[in-house]
């Protein structure tokens, strides 16, 4: 059946209707999620790959739905960012990364806390005031935090993007490129950004012990951080090899199941713990 609603014609079909419907009781289970405290945090240590010490961690959400149980990034970030609601999950993120970047420094440690932004949260032009706030509140510094941004939230409006960037940069914050190597983009922005690190995408990682040009991506993205005076961060390590293969090209820190998967916050003072005995 086709309606008119002012001069766009627009298509019903049981198939959409429903779908819209099932949306719609997504983004309202969403907000009871938030309301209930379903959404945790989670974190996996960034490492340095020189000495083993922990340099950082990435805070990543995790759903913990009283039916469905344990729900993955997966089945709800794109979601979340298609109907705007991630600004209120970046939100909590960076508030919950605070509180444990607070109870951290009260046990003596400062690793840098690093969250994942969208390119919706960059359309915000309050993001840094929220931010600044959010840091205020729990008596951390900006400095202890780095935003992880993908290429393909920066190129979405770029001129926007650059905003918002500069204005958390300036807080104190530092910027990492997520997922490099991995969208549509140009490099003109790793010049005109005032860019921290570099995140090799974990695809290209995964297999570099196996697959010759992963290994040749890995080390020239190496080489080209590196030579742009930006840290460069490894994710997806699995094994001792590719530790060792990254080390040798220079790489400085990175991530991997091999160290640790993703651990509720709470559990990360006992995981140091025994990742340091
Ligand atoms: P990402 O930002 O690239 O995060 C890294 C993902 O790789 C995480 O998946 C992590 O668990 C996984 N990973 C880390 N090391 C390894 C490894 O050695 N092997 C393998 N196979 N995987 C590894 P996760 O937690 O499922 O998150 C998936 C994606 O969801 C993230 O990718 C990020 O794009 C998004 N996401 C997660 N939390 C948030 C959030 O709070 N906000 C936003 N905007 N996005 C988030
Ligand atoms: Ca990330
Ligand atoms: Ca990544
Ligand atoms: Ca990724």
């Amino acid at each position: 059946v086709a309606k008119r609603s002012g001069n766009q014609a627009v298509v019903y079909d049981a198939a959409t209707d429903e779908s819209s419907q099932q949306s719609l009781s997504l983004l309202g289970e969403l907000r009871r999620a938030v309301d209930r405290n379903e959404l945790k945090l989670y974190v996996q240590p960034k490492l340095s790959l020189l000495t083993g010490e922990v340099t950082g961690l990435e805070a990543l959400v995790r759903w913990v739905h009283p039916q469905r149980g344990m729900i993955f990034p997966d089945q709800f970030i794109a979601f979340s960012e298609k109907t705007g609601f991630i600004r209120v999950i970046t939100l909590w993120m960076l508030d919950r990364a605070a509180a444990l970047c607070s109870a951290l420094a009260a046990e003596g440690m400062y690793p840098k806390l690093s969250v994942n932004i969208s390119a919706r949260d960059l359309m915000d032009q309050d993001l840094a005031a929220k931010f600044s706030e959010i840091m205020f509140r729990h008596k951390v510094s900006a400095a202890s935090f780095c935003l992880e941004i993908t290429e393909s939230a920066i190129m979405d409006d770029p001129v926007r993007a650059q905003n918002t960037l500069e204005s958390l940069h300036a807080l104190g914050a530092e910027l990492s490129i997520d997922d490099f190597g991995t969208g549509y983009s140009s490099l003109a922005y790793l010049k005109q950004l005032p860019v921290d690190e570099l995140k090799i995408d974990k695809s290209f990682v995964m297999n570099m012990e196996h697959d010759a040009n992963d290994a040749k991506i890995v080390r020239s993205t190496v080489d080209l951080g590196r030579n742009l005076g930006l840290r460069v961060v490894a994710e997806g390590i699995e094994s001792d090899k590719a530790w060792e293969l990254l080390a040798q090209m220079g790489c400085h820190s990175g991530q991997g199941y091999l160290m640790s998967r993703p651990i509720p916050a709470n559990e990360f003072s006992a995981w140091t713990r025994r990742w340091t005995v």
